[in-house]
């Protein structure tokens, strides 16, 4: 990316935030908090969206088959079905039905894609949204921020200017009661007066041909039951087999988007409707001739049904759930946080496979990896990995028949003309390896002016961030120095090896001091052999190449110590993610199984311990001492956050923890000359927390490195890992 073209990114993002952010982040915090708290609800939520995903799993692998069978049975039901290639295909057959006449639309993001309105309009027919945040955007001529609620990113006063503006009614129009009454008048002649009704369609049964619509103003029936002719769109994805298939979506689509136990409006058609269903006056409503024609479009996916990577985002059911819980979405919405259509985590997959890679590239840098939107996603898609597929792909757009100059150049498997920032982060673990060999000279260079200036222009490293500070004296060195474990492996009650993560051996030592004394407390025999970075720095920019290789490398390093019973004990919780998630991907199923389960986060590891009898009569009790603690993304995402916490807790200590689920810093990102100011804003949540009277006088705590980064520059004072809170020689 140039220098210029970063600028631009930094300057757009600067100005959502400003204009649109608070919206945005007050909104989606309700949906986010209303899916916890509505999820907690369920008896079985995980077996539920096992179940949905293996609904969608069997529909895509079955999908020629169901599109067979939809087609046979909304033709015996009297309707017609069209199979659309791409937008251009649907547009054609869509105008050709509407013939110019009036349509009125519920809301319907595949008909977005398509631009069906655009297309509608050229056609001479009048188009009208009926969904009252699509009606606002259409007033307003602006784009969806978000795919469920699209004009999250207005606020009531901002709405109730512009209908006064544009409508100039007798009375301004203040409340959300006045609003929503002038809208439903409005829009209510509207569909009086149209012929056509257009609706999208969350789920369309196979077996009857139902189309199963999840809404919350009750439109959608409308549009479908006050006209002649229903035009459904919907991409071929939204099959599945069966009425019975509906439940475990049903269930689970409200509670995962908006936080809702359901929504208000559940309908189910099985068009085309076989009477008039209601009437004014005299006059009755449609009669028996009504068509029905649903639209079933590819636009892309049977071939991102083949491939193996973009195949999942097929099973997404537009929920909305993975832009709510993350961190960047929060803060600055869909319009920078999403590409022509699609916003959010999984708009990556849908825009390079229904648009373009290039579209994806617009945002896709946005997801860090956090992996929180995993959990949230019903049907257990992993989001993050399609992000890094597709950075990866973007990576090698731009790849030349002279990559092979560069070939032993590189520390990396990339091609040469790769983005340097990318290829700066990306080789973390070589540059921390210079870095302390040269320090004291390194650190020094990095803070000089020049160094910072020419660092922002060439790797876009913003000059307003300290780099980490580079040890000469290595954790490795320091352990052999001290003549490796105090505690012999004869003497000891268990072995383990402490994983010597880049963070850990380079920069962060003393932390790692501190968890060997503290393993050894505990009658732990440590070592800490030489063993490769975990990969986790190049995945993050979509090296996945050079991710790999460090896979095979860390396992080829760790089998011989797992093979004489030694327990992994990793401090950097985003390394133990990758062992734990990414290595399935990278390594033969058998190893990656054995190095996950043979693998521990450092806290984790104290607890089990603790629990099986060791004494922790050596480690530092806390006295009352209070801490607030922020727990790192993928150690949440792993369930880890509460060994943590009750450590510290039998300790002694008093633990307050954060209710920011993200500090913004998200390793390299918050680095990155176009993604600071983003940075900063999603920490400014944790710094409020731990600034305020409860917490403002608490020893900080956090066990990410990026954390305890982006807490030393949010707060001015210090901050450590929990391991070095009950370190017996603190
Ligand atoms: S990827 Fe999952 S969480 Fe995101 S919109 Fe699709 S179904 Fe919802």
């Amino acid at each position: 990316m140039s220098v210029d073209d970063r600028q631009r990114k930094a300057e757009r993002i600067r100005h959502l935030l400003d204009t649109e952010g608070n919206n945005v982040h007050e909104n989606t915090q309700v949906f986010n908090d209303g899916r916890y708290e509505s999820t907690a609800d369920l008896e079985d939520y995980d077996g539920l969206k096992d179940e949905a995903r293996a609904i969608k799993e069997d529909t895509i692998e079955r999908l020629p088959e169901l599109i067979h069978q939809v087609i046979e049975a909304v033709e015996t039901n009297g309707g017609t079905v069209y199979l659309a290639d791409d937008a251009a295909d649907a547009n054609r057959y869509i105008t050709e039905v509407a013939g110019g006449r009036d349509v009125v639309k519920s809301k319907s993001m595949t008909s977005e894609e398509i631009e069906a309105n655009e297309s509608l309009e050229a056609s001479g027919a009048d188009v009208w949204e009926t969904d009252l945040a699509e009606f606002v955007l259409q007033v307003a001529d602006e784009a969806p921020s978000h795919i469920v609620a699209p004009a999250i990113h207005k606020s009531r006063e901002e709405i109730a200017d512009l209908f006064n503006a544009h409508f100039d009614p007798e009375e301004p129009l203040e409340t959300a009661e006045e609003l929503t009454q002038f809208a439903r008048e409005y829009l209510g002649e509207k569909i009086m007066d149209a012929e056509v009704g257009m609706t999208g369609a969350n789920f369309v049964t196979a077996d009857t041909g139902t189309l199963a619509l999840v809404t919350s103003e009750g439109n959608a029936r409308k549009c479908v039951q006050a006209t002649d002719t229903h035009i459904a769109v919907a991409g071929v994805e939204k099959l599945v087999p069966s009425v019975e298939d509906l439940q475990p979506f049903v269930e689970l689509i409200g509670r995962s988007g908006t936080g809702q136990d359901i929504t208000s409006y559940i309908s189910l058609f099985t068009p085309p409707g076989d009477s008039p269903t209601f009437d004014e006056g005299d006059e009755l409503g449609p009669g028996d001739d009504r068509e029905f024609h649903l639209v079933l479009i590819d636009n892309g996916r049977m071939e991102m049904r083949e491939d193996d990577q973009l195949r999942e985002t097929l099973y997404c059911i537009r929920c909305s759930a993975c832009a709510n819980s993350c961190a960047n979405f929060q803060h600055v919405g869909g319009h920078a946080f999403g590409g022509e259509t699609y916003s959010g985590g999984i708009a990556t997959g849908w825009e390079a496979g229904v648009h373009s890679q290039d579209s994806a590239a617009e945002f896709n840098d946005l997801c860090t990896g956090c992996s929180r939107c995993v959990n949230a996603c019903p049907v257990k898609i992993d989001i993050p990995w399609i992000n890094t597929v597709v950075r990866d792909r973007i990576n090698h757009e731009d790849q030349t028949e002279f990559d092979f100059l560069v070939e032993g150049l590189t520390p990396d498997e990339e091609p040469g003309r790769m983005d340097l920032q990318k290829r700066f982060f990306g080789n973390y673990a070589t540059l921390a390896k210079l870095g302390s060999a040269t320090a004291p000279m390194s650190n020094w260079l990095a803070g000089t002016k020049p160094a910072q200036v020419l660092m922002e222009r060439f790797m876009g490293i913003d000059r307003r961030r300290d780099l980490p500070k580079f040890r000469r004296e290595t954790l490795r060195k320091w352990f052999e120095a001290r003549g490796g474990s105090r505690i012999s492996r004869t003497d000891a009650s268990r072995e383990a090896v402490l994983y010597p993560d880049a963070y850990t051996n380079h920069v962060q030592v003393e932390r790692g001091k501190a968890a060997v004394r503290v393993l050894e407390a505990l009658g732990v025999s440590v070592q800490i052999p030489e063993v490769a970075s975990s990969g986790r720095a190049p995945l993050s920019q979509g090296m996945i190449g050079t991710a790999e290789r460090h896979a095979h490398e860390v396992y080829a390093d760790l089998a011989e110590h797992i093979d004489a019973g030694r327990d992994v004990v990793v401090i950097e919780p985003s390394d133990l993610a990758m062992f734990a998630g990414e290595y399935e991907k990278f390594l033969p199923e058998q190893s990656a199984e054995r190095l996950d389960s043979n693998s521990y986060e450092i806290m984790e590891y104290v607890y089990g311990l603790l629990e099986n009898g060791a004494s922790g009569r050596e480690l530092r009790a806390g006295g009352g001492e209070g801490v607030a603690y922020h727990s790192h993304c993928q150690q949440r995402t792993l369930g880890l956050e509460a060994h943590t916490v009750a450590v510290l807790d039998e300790l002694g200590y008093d633990v307050l923890t954060s209710e920011t689920e993200c500090c913004g810093m998200a390793g390299s990102f918050g680095y990155k000359r176009e993604y600071y100011e983003l940075s900063m804003d999603v920490g400014s949540e944790l710094e409020s927390q731990f600034q305020a009277e409860n917490a403002r006088d608490r020893t900080v705590v956090a066990s990410g490195t990026s954390c305890l980064e982006q807490l030393e520059s949010l707060l001015e004072r210090p901050s450590q890992h929990p391991v070095q809170l009950v370190d017996p020689v603190r």
